[in-house]
């Protein structure tokens, strides 16, 4: 059983990676909307907004009354989990087409390639700076839901090396269909998040 304090220091290892993570994404949401139109950016906007989401549950699941029974945790933790699960899975749908898209129908213009590699690699440092910060809550305290959570912010890493490879590769070949693989790429990446969130509620 975690004390009290042990409580406190994960709500606010939540709280802290929620402010950053959506900081992140209003950067990420702004350049996709106002100064580079890359579907594979725009999916790792998505993603993030959806983080946010996923660590403010975790983080009031945290902080629920310890009266409550175990029974009545997961299920708060299970409706939580299906809304982020169905917003993954839908949202990679979209990505998924609009990448399709952009493969079949390139726009005749690339977009702004050093502005979403810039991006690319502010997240991936923000991803990093998360990684640790939820790494430092005390080892007793990992229970599933924490580990799954650690496990998402490296697979979070992948996605944003991701769009940082593909807006090289645009940039590198004038190719705007590599954003098209790209988005593709993030979709997959997006679908077997969704999939692992969902196994790692079970156990
Ligand atoms: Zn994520």
């Amino acid at each position: 059983m975690a004390t009290h304090i042990e409580t406190e220091q994960t709500v606010l290892a939540y709280k802290i990676t929620l402010w950053i993570t959506l900081l992140l994404s209003l950067i990420q949401l702004g350049t996709f909307s106002f100064v580079a139109r890359s579907i594979s950016l725009g999916g790792d906007a998505l993603h993030s907004a959806i983080d946010c989401f996923i660590l403010y549950g975790s983080m009031c699941i945290a902080r629920l009354p310890r009266g409550m029974t175990k029974e009545q945790r997961a299920e708060r933790e299970g409706w939580w989990n299906f809304v982020a699960i169905l917003s993954l899975f839908f949202s990679a749908f979209f990505i998924g087409h609009e990448g399709w898209q952009r493969i079949h129908t390139p726009p005749p213009t690339l977009f702004n390639t050093e502005a979403v590699m810039t991006v690319a690699v502010v997240s991936l440092f923000v991803n990093y700076v998360c990684y640790r910060a939820l790494n430092a809550v005390h080892e007793l305290h990992h229970d599933t839901k924490h580990k799954v959570n650690i496990a998402h912010i490296a697979a979070d890493f992948g996605m944003s090396f991701i769009v940082l490879v593909s807006a090289g590769c645009v940039a590198l070949f004038k190719t705007p269909a590599f954003d098209g693989y790209g988005a593709l790429a993030v979709a997959t990446g997006l679908v077997l998040l969704g999939i692992h969130i969902s196994s790692g509620h079970k156990h």
